[in-house]
């Protein structure tokens, strides 16, 4: 079957090799094999930028579900279970070297699938999720125990301790459509290095560049079962993912109130879990910040990726001396922001990623003008096709609003003025159900210090945001989840200790 997808405005600039497998439904990856769901069933996939079909992809269920946890296990106790971990490295390395290979593919799929622009997926998403196997590639070799000394008083010196951290086994993973290829890359990468096998539910808004890696992962040669890709909805595919009893551990990035529903299905079995959930994160200038620096830096901390971050900086707290300086400064630089598709190559801001998204977010502007807010800048949907959405400063809010208080996902900031850096605006920075990363602005280092040493958030970037680095921990306080990704931190997201005596005398 071919998929009737008519827009060419998009697809004429995409290589021909690329709508050929865009052509073709789009299966799933079990055991190694790519196949139909067993309902037979299939969804669309959409452009966000026209609205428009750009394929059909296999639909997983609770059986597909299943059947990737059955061939899971099999790898996990077959050959993955036996293989040294020097190849095991060398596998993963493979990884990031074909996603390297395939640069351009695979962000013109993630342009097409979640409407970024192509500009930005070619350096930002690919090379970053690249990175990730690169980097986690090496710890497959130092996975080390310990040896423990014992203090056994009716029988000193007679035993040898040590820890052996081992595979926690068959892994559940669930990501959400922000960074589809990243998110893939940050879960797949730590659960190969650690000797884990998996069943990953990608996104239903964004399936493709996570399905076209799957192809890739067979040719680096991670054996079959190893990794399984199994697109589908949350409430059927990913549902039974985080219930099935064949799971040991479930891995979940997206919203808080979905992490809730997974410790929920998880907690039948008592699961191991780890979440990356979501954010409402401050950005604070002191009036001795360098202006310009802070003006670029706090516009690219929310209106990255079209504000679709869990680490978005969208409190910015401005102290009331330079407040309408950077405000009106970042207004400026959203109104400068060209909008389009994102295989445009002069495009810098694209569509939200689907019709759902642009509901909540204009939903969210209507919500706060309403409650008093004034815009800047933006404040409402732009264009007569595609989920576009104004980049837009919102100023003249109260602590009390939705949009102060919840997490937007679009390219929506809330500018609030503070006197002085003292307790009331680290309290006023904290107020927030989130804790996952927070920005400070200044010429004074050791100000900066003390303020990132009060913030209660997982990431502080201090006169930098968005600065991510596979070797660095990520995640969050509070309601922003449980456990860290990236960085040696995330490899005991995968692993047990394993606890060994032995009787030497
Ligand atoms: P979401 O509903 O939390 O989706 C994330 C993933 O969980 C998707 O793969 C989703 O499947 C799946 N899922 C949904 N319901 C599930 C269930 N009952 N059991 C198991 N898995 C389930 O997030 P979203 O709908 O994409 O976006 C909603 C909001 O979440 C956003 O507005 C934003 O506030 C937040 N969010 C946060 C992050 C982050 O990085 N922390 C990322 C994205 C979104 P399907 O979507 O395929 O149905
Ligand atoms: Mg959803």
């Amino acid at each position: 079957m071919n998929i009737q997808t008519t827009d060419s405005s998009t697809l004429e600039r995409v290589p021909a090799a690329l709508r050929e497998w865009l052509a073709k439904p789009r299966p799933m990856l079990i055991n190694g094999k790519w196949v139909q769901a067993k309902s037979g069933k299939v969804f669309d996939v959409n452009d966000p930028a026209t609205e428009m079909r750009l394929t059909t992809v296999a639909e997983g269920d609770a059986a597909d579900i299943d059947a990737a946890v059955r061939a899971a296990r099999a790898a996990l106790d077959g050959p993955w279970g036996r293989m040294s971990p020097s190849v095991r490295g060398r596998i993963i390395h493979r990884i990031g070297d074909l996603i390297l290979e395939h640069l351009d593919e695979l962000a013109q799929l993630e342009s097409l699938d979640n409407g970024k622009p192509f500009s930005v997926a070619r350096v930002a998403d690919v090379p970053l999720s690249a990175d990730m196997f690169h980097y986690m590639s090496g710890w497959a070799t130092k996975i080390e125990g310990k040896y423990i000394p014992i203090s056994n008083l009716a029988a000193p010196g007679q035993y040898l301790s040590f820890t052996r951290p081992e595979p926690i086994g068959v892994v559940g993973q669930i990501i959400p459509w922000n960074f589809p290829l990243l998110m893939a890359a940050w879960k797949l990468a730590p659960a190969l290095a650690t000797g884990c096998t998996v069943v990953l539910k990608v996104a239903e808004e964004t399936p493709l560049s996570a399905l076209r890696l799957g192809e890739l992962l067979m040719e680096a040669g991670l054996p079959d079962g190893v990794v399984n890709i199994v697109p589908g909805f949350g409430d059927t595919a990913g549902a039974a993912l985080a219930a099935h009893p064949g799971v040991d551990k479930v891995a979940f990035t997206g919203s808080t109130e979905v992490g809730r529903l997974i410790v929920q299905a998880a907690s039948r079995d008592l699961k191991k879990v780890s979440l990356e959930l979501g954010g409402k994160s401050p950005n604070i200038v002191l009036e001795d910040a360098d202006i310009d620096a802070t003006i670029a830096g706090a516009s690219a901390g929310i209106f990255f990726n079209h504000g679709q971050c869990c680490n978005a900086g969208s409190r910015l707290f401005i102290q009331e001396k330079i407040f309408d300086k950077v405000a009106a400064g970042i207004a400026a630089n959203a109104e400068k922001i060209k909008l389009g598709v994102g295989m445009d190559p002069l495009t810098e801001m694209g569509p939200l990623v689907s019709e759902v998204q642009y509901g909540r977010v204009t939903g969210y502007l209507k919500s706060g003008m309403e409650e008093g807010a004034r815009a800047l800048t933006g404040g409402a949907a732009a264009g007569n096709r595609g989920y576009f959405v104004k980049p837009t400063v919102l100023v003249d809010t109260k602590p009390a609003m939705k949009v102060v208080r919840e997490e937007i996902f679009g390219p929506v900031l809330v500018a609030i003025p503070f006197k002085e850096a003292d307790d009331s605006l680290i309290a006023a920075a904290n107020d927030t159900i989130y804790g996952l990363a927070a920005g400070v602005w200044t010429r004074d280092g050791a100000k900066a210090q003390q303020i990132a040493n009060r913030l209660k958030a997982g990431t502080v970037w201090i006169n930098c945001y968005h600065v991510f680095d596979s070797a660095l921990p990520f995640g969050g306080y509070k309601q922003s989840g449980w456990g860290r990704e990236m960085g040696q931190a995330v490899l005991s997201n995968y692993l047990e200790t394993k606890a060994i005596t032995s009787r030497i005398h």
